[in-house]
């Protein structure tokens, strides 16, 4: 399948602890911003004929795209359909939104042009905390965002949920897990903070202005997929969780290795067998788009047979379908069984019927669990 990302870098204000490559900007740099991605995306179609008509999924992240007024986004989408996507065909069209930008005029634009499921950016439901990490919106407008988007008819919706949060206790993040699951939403991102010691955030932890309890990271992550799970929504990966049905295809196919094409400062793809990332500031990406877009300014990484084999381990652990053994076998590589025996009595992991999957407590272990069965999987023949 193929899957095409729109990186949109922009946010109205940038939230303490951010480590995306995003800034607030007026107007004109949006204009600006359009007329660029347009150049980029023309090029990618002129060098790869037919291309973008068989994109399946599409997925508008960013930054915020709702940032854009209703005419930049109207643009946007007829951007993205004048390179060739065809919006009626697509599987799943993906917008993100964060509360403050999220209003009747945006949403209708959306809808109109073809999106069909939403991303907000709730956070928490608790205003102190939605402030010590420096978010924009408060509690009301996030909740009046997700009304909105829930009740739009064939809009299919997702809320992202933090949890770790400096001063959040447990208590708090089961009030927000709970509130959230009551809500006629199909799809919950949950993950955990991220300290980056070099944003506002990480500073001020650092100077002891502010701290977080990285004792209650585990605590958290169990009893919140526990009450997800109870409440319906199932774990597909280990931070997103789904009703039936309503799991993202667009994210599944990064998991499964399916290749997606990637405009925008700082995006990454996988076309052709080659990982790429595009400049990671904007003024280098606005270079490269006014320069042609030459291949030299892009970081290239071709995946070669090793690179596939360590992808394979790590991207399919991170769902619930795991990996099949069988797959490694057919590239011509093994685990030694001794790694997966030793994950498996510790109770990190289960085989069954051929296929490796993450099971309890091995989900928060699962970079150690991965590098492990890497450092031990070898060419078939060797490990017979
Ligand atoms: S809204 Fe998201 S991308 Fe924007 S600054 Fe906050 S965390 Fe970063």
């Amino acid at each position: 399948m193929l899957g095409l990302y729109i990186h949109v870098p922009f946010c109205a204000k940038i939230c303490d602890y951010c480590d995306f490559h995003a800034f607030s900007a007026p107007e004109w740099l949006q204009l600006e911003y359009l007329d660029l991605v347009s150049r980029e995306m023309s090029a990618f179609a002129d060098s790869h004929p037919g291309a973008f008509s068989r994109v399946e999924t599409l997925y508008i992240g960013g930054g915020t795209p709702s940032v854009l007024s209703e005419e930049a986004l109207a643009r946007l989408f007829a951007i993205i359909a004048d390179c060739g996507v065809d919006f009626r065909a697509l599987k799943e069209a993906t917008m993100e939104f964060n509360p403050e930008s999220c209003d009747e005029g945006r949403v209708s634009v959306a809808l109109g042009s073809g999106i069909t499921r939403a991303s907000l950016g709730l956070q928490t439901l608790r205003g102190d905390l939605l402030r010590r990490v420096g978010r924009q919106h408060d509690v009301a407008t996030g909740m009046s965002a997700l009304e909105l988007l829930t009740s739009r008819k064939g809009l299919r919706v997702n809320a992202d949920l933090m949890f770790d949060l400096p001063g959040q206790t447990l208590g708090d993040m089961l009030a927000d897990v709970d509130w959230l699951t009551d809500r006629p939403l199909g799809h919950v991102s949950f993950y955990g903070l991220k300290v980056d010691p070099t944003r506002r955030l990480g500073r001020r932890i650092a100077r002891g202005e502010e701290s977080v309890d990285e004792d209650l990271y585990a605590e958290m992550y169990l009893r919140g997929v526990e009450m997800l799970e109870k409440k319906g929504f199932l774990r597909y990966e280990t931070s997103n969780f789904a009703r039936k049905g309503e799991e993202s295809l667009h994210n599944l196919n990064y998991w499964q290795r399916g290749e997606y094409l990637a405009f925008g400062p700082s995006a990454h793809g996988f076309f052709e067998g080659v990982r790429f990332s595009l400049p990671e500031r904007y003024a280098p990406w606005r270079e490269y788009v006014k320069n042609g877009c030459p291949e030299s300014a892009l970081s290239l990484d071709t995946v070669d047979p090793e690179d596939e084999v360590a992808e394979l381990i790590q991207l399919s652990l991170r769902t619930k379908y795991g990996m099949p053994l069988e797959t490694l076998k057919n590239k011509g590589y093994a685990i030694a069984p001794e790694a997966i025996e030793r994950w498996v009595s510790r109770g990190y992991l289960e085989c069954v019927q051929g296929v490796i999957r993450l099971v309890g407590e091995g989900w928060l272990f699962m970079d150690s669990v991965v590098l492990d069965l890497y450092a031990n999987c070898a060419i078939y023949s060797n490990l017979e």
